[in-house]
């Protein structure tokens, strides 16, 4: 192994977020009160800001995200239930738990609920405003792993590490961890063991009920449900179960596609209830749920076993794809002149709607001059990273370019006041100016990766820090400036820090676009437990298993707390 020096490290970015944030209400109907805030546009999440994100995973059929930096730990938020996000217990004196939900509670902003539970001592979800920090030996991993990937499905994580292991945590009731376990679900991240033996897992994807892996050679396992041939094994196992109810095959362990065997695939990619694999050819292949034709083969019939794609499967090696993805009822190829194509339903009206659906893969309209390199989709939002189309070939400029029907929680991510959908692909404005190096969506909240610059430290944050304007500087507790320089404000906590007061002192303001005070310059690997959404340390832990336990001293270190209510 290369040692890697301080110059060649890993590119990375900060954590935007936009859409919806009230992740136990999310895509459900009964009791929806939103209590708390769909973000109309793109904010920079607080609680990550410091932490240098190489990537950002998530997918439709989910409602929560997985960030990994770039030492290799993983950060995760959105809704936990059942244990999608390796169970974090709630501390069950805390207020926010136990509260029954839409009540009329009002919260602001700053008093977002970081847990709430329907279960005794299970949290429903782990608020954006703390995430959930993974490390490497927190689940087992061999000594040396990072986590470089994160697969998310229906209430179920997947990450894998560069040793090549991969650890679920989850949902199990068909199966869809892979774990021939009798739970119903997975409480913390396990290992999963497969006929890969001593291969490297290197990339997974997920959907409702159904989980895939791949490995360094190129092969595809898959398991849990094969109600409608998402295994690719050639069969659904239906059989009855009782009079009018049917039941259908489960593989509660990982079993390699074998109509895939003699391919390499280099990626995979599920909808709710379909894949897409692309092999090392360019050649695109196709199985399971194929209503509203989203499997691009001209007609609706379930694909049991995976098939060829015919229209990339092309003499023409410019025709055949380099890039796959789904949304939770569509396809997605970029080929490889980067030009987008869809099948399926991806709008709610006219074509490319349930009524008229793109049978076969189309190339996106209003997207011909665009050079894609990602595409990403949740529910019902769109997102393609491209190169400028306005600017010259070979331009390094990207713009973030967005489309859907149906919006509900602002994941489109355009501001607001601004239409809520978008029936055609238009560029993102609200990103304006702001190099986008990975997006990511769920079902109804969309993340991306922002290279950190004078325009993206222009947005908004989440949450909002209101009223510190005139807060004294955080040292010498002065208001005045004593230096000719202005106090500076942390990018994290948003405090006020006189140059002349920080240790060694600041002769000039930093040019860099953004500036951490002494507490929050690095990232502190357990914040998350130990600390609220400001970095302030809390009086109380909360994450502890219900185990109250006093601060030490070193903790309180006579700064300004905002987490005292706890
Ligand atoms: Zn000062
Ligand atoms: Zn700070």
């Amino acid at each position: 192994m290369t040692s890697v020096s301080s110059s060649e490290q890993a590119k990375f970015g900060r954590v935007l977020i936009a859409g919806g944030t009230d992740w136990p209400s999310l895509g459900r109907k009964e009791g929806k009160i939103d209590l708390r805030p769909n973000l109309m546009g793109p904010h920079i999440l607080r609680s990550l800001c410091n932490v240098q994100v190489q990537s950002v995973h998530s997918s439709p059929s989910g409602s929560h995200f997985i960030c990994i930096d770039t030492i290799g730990h993983a950060h995760l938020f959105g809704r936990n239930s059942p244990s999608a996000l390796g169970s974090p217990q709630a501390d069950p004196t805390s207020p926010s738990v136990f509260r029954p939900r839409g009540v009329g509670l009002a919260f602001d902003v700053e008093d977002l609920p970081s847990f709430e539970s329907c279960m005794p001592h299970v949290a429903e979800f782990v608020s954006e405003t703390r995430p959930k920090m993974i490390s490497p030996d927190m689940v087992g991993a061999k000594k040396k792993a990072k986590f470089v990937k994160g697969v998310v499905g229906r209430g179920l994580s997947i990450l894998i590490d560069s040793e090549g292991d991969a650890w679920v945590s989850g949902e199990d009731k068909l199966g869809q961890c892979g774990l021939s376990s009798s739970s119903s679900m997975i409480k913390n991240f396990t290992r999963i063991k497969g006929p890969w033996g001593s291969k490297k897992i290197v990339d997974g994807s997920a959907g409702v009920n159904f989980s895939l892996l791949l490995d360094e050679e190129g092969k595809v396992y898959s398991f849990g449900s094969a109600e409608f041939g998402q295994l690719g094994h050639g069969k659904t196992g239906e059989h009855i179960i009782s009079s009018g109810k049917n039941g259908f095959e489960v593989s509660w362990e990982p079993k390699l596609i074998k109509a895939l065997d003699d391919k390499k695939i280099v990626q995979i990619a599920s909808g709710n209830s379909h894949s897409l694999a692309l092999d090392s050819e360019g050649f695109v292949y196709v199985w399971g749920y194929n209503g509203y034709c989203r499997l691009g083969l001209g007609h609706q019939k379930d694909q049991l076993l995976p098939v060829v794609v015919p229209q990339f499967a092309q003499e023409k090696v410019i025709l055949r794809a380099k890039s796959i993805a789904c949304g939770p009822a569509s396809s997605m190829v970029i080929d490889n002149q980067s030009m987008l194509l869809v099948a399926g339903r991806w709008k709610t009206t006219g074509e490319g709607s349930s009524g008229a659906p793109y049978t076969t893969f189309r190339f996106m309209s209003d997207m011909m001059q665009c050079k894609v390199t990602k595409v990403c989709a949740g529910s019902s939002a769109f997102f393609a990273l491209s190169a400028n189309p306005e600017k010259p070939a070979g331009t390094d400029e990207m713009i973030t370019i967005g489309w859907g029907q149906a919006i509900q929680h602002g994941e489109l991510a355009v501001g607001e006041g601004q239409p809520k959908s978008m029936t055609r692909p238009a560029k993102n404005f609200t990103l304006d100016g702001i190099k986008i190096l990975d997006a990511a969506c769920s079902a109804y909240t969309t993340v991306f990766l922002a290279e950190p610059s004078d325009a993206f430290s222009e947005l908004p944050r989440h949450p909002l820090i209101e009223g510190l304007e005139d807060e004294p500087c955080a040292i010498c507790r002065k208001n005045d400036s004593p230096g000719a320089l202005e106090p500076l404000a942390c990018d994290f906590c948003e405090r006020a820090f006189h140059p002349s007061c920080l240790t060694p002192p600041l002769t000039a303001i930093p040019e860099e676009p953004e500036w951490f005070c002494p507490d929050h310059v690095t990232a502190r690997p357990s914040f998350s437990a130990r600390y609220d959404h400001r970095g302030m340390p809390l009086a109380l832990s909360t994450t502890t298993g219900g185990k109250r336990k006093a601060t030490t001293a070193a903790a309180d270190n006579g700064k300004p707390k905002s987490g005292e209510r706890f």
